[in-house]
């Protein structure tokens, strides 16, 4: 049965006006495009409005819904575990059969030597646990001077107080400010600083940007380096191959604490199981979440390598850190059908071998020599189309942002939902999308990237 009476489009409109307040959205700007979009259904990687129009969704939801809409499996795991046993803490040395279960999995499917699993029901949260439990190693480890985390530029980490100062968005430092202790070193965005340079060469100079900070910080000071594989929300910057094996032997010299945020890399995106088998990346943590259970429910997961984990074990007594949700049975039932069907279809192998390399294929046949568009970069199912002002100089938009929301309005408008980071349309289909889903998605997009070209005079 359905839990709220039928209105128009209209009425939920200005229900939503007078009530909801939208995450990273301007109000004016919200009422000035006519108020929300209400999507009421999907199935497979289609969405459906109030209005009864057809999405092609090419962002999986917001980077997370790794199996597209409407999967039975996932429905009966939550609904089975909902009947049998609804809700159950983890803290009272209880918990269920289904969190140990999850668990279990992600120990086996994460790379070796990470091996021990903290819920939480988001990634903010969970890159909150990690940061806690990295204080409170060091502390342990009788390094209490170790205390600063350094992130990158456009880095996204989470919306929580200490996961947005992790982070590395302007935006959001200037709503609430950036508390000591969280430095920012520069990304591997090799289209906006690395001009000039091979791909070898910047992917060594962006990391070295973090021993240098290292050194200009005190390396007794810092307590833990955090980075995504492939930064998502930033822009989709994919670094070069010379990039991650520079960023841990630096960490391994100075002792810094290595956390890869696999967010939106986890769980098949890149085409591997993890970003970090994609780069061969060794951490001592891992955060997981949203394709866990394939955004069907909350659910993310601090994963705790060795080293940490035996000195907590050994030392730190009791845990003082918890969720009410954290090891919540029902997401947990999710995520072990989610896992167990990324594998029994083979979505990881065939983002990596079939639909990876032909959505790269048909983005740079239909884009590599479009005006408008300076770069095409990605891996796996996990891409971006680069909206430039002068494609011969390299040359970005200035200021950064519009071009981009001028042309996802396009987008929009033409049945595909994507997102522009700055002018950076950016590309995260769920894993199961179909060779001819992906023609439509490009087309679409390139008919949105021309017709932004034609307002603004560069086709
Ligand atoms: N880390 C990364 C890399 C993310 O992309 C996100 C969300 N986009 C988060 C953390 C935060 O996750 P959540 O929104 O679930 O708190």
């Amino acid at each position: 049965m359905q839990p709220f009476p039928e209105r128009g489009s209209a009425e939920w409109r200005l229900l939503d006006a007078a009530h909801h307040i939208h995450p990273f959205t301007d109000p004016r700007a919200l009422a000035a495009g006519g108020g929300t979009r209400v999507i009421t259904r999907g199935q497979g990687v289609s969405l459906w409005d109030s209005d009864g129009n057809r999405l092609l969704d090419g962002l999986a939801g917001l980077w997370c819904v790794g199996l597209g809409y409407g999967r039975r499996e996932l429905v009966e795991a939550a609904e089975t575990q909902l009947r049998e046993l609804s809700y159950c803490p983890s803290f009272f040395h209880t918990t269920t059969p289904s969190t140990i279960e999850l668990a279990r999995l992600l120990a086996e499917r994460t790379p070796p030597g990470l091996d021990h699993v903290f819920f939480g029901s988001s990634g903010s949260e969970s890159n909150d646990t990690i940061l806690r439990m990295i204080w409170n190693f060091w502390d342990l480890e009788d390094q209490p001077r170790k205390r600063i985390l350094i992130s990158r530029e456009y880095a996204y980490h989470g919306s929580t107080v200490a996961a947005a100062c992790l982070g590395g968005m302007s935006n959001m430092h200037a709503m609430s400010g950036v508390l000591a202790g969280f430095d920012h070193i520069m990304p591997p965005y090799s289209y906006k600083y690395g001009q000039g340079m091979t791909p070898e060469e910047f992917g060594r100079r962006a990391a070295d940007a973090l021993e240098e900070r290292i050194l200009l910080l005190d390396p007794e000071r810092v307590a833990a380096f955090f980075a995504e594989p492939v930064q998502g929300a930033g822009g989709v910057l994919v670094p070069p191959a010379s990039y991650w094996p520079r960023v841990q032997e630096i960490c391994r010299r100075y002792d810094v604490l290595l956390v890869a945020d696999e967010v939106i890399c986890g769980f098949g995106r890149t085409g591997q199981w993890f970003g970090c088998d994609r780069f061969d990346i060794r951490p001592d943590f891992m955060t997981v979440a949203k394709g866990i259970t394939s955004g069907y429910l909350p659910l993310s997961a601090a994963v705790v390598g060795e080293r940490v984990a035996r000195t907590l074990e050994r030392k730190g007594g009791r845990l003082a850190h918890g969720y009410t949700y954290s090891g919540h049975p029902v997401p947990c039932a999710v995520g072990i059908a989610t896992l167990q069907i990324l594998a029994a279809e083979g979505l990881v192998e065939r983002t990596r071998e079939e639909t990876g390399p032909y959505l790269e294929r048909c983005l740079r046949e239909a884009l590599s020599c479009h005006p408008l568009v300076g770069e095409i970069r990605g891996v796996g199912l996990l891409w971006a189309a680069e909206l430039v002002k002068d494609k011969a100089a390299g040359q970005l938009f200035d200021p950064a942002g519009e071009v981009g929301e001028r042309c996802l309005a396009h987008c929009f408008d033409n049945g595909l939902l994507l997102r522009a980071v700055r002018d950076a349309l950016c590309f995260c289909p769920p894993l199961v999308i179909t060779r001819t889903e992906i023609d439509e998605m490009v087309e679409k997009a390139k008919k949105s990237i021309d017709q932004t070209a034609r307002e603004i005079g560069l086709a």
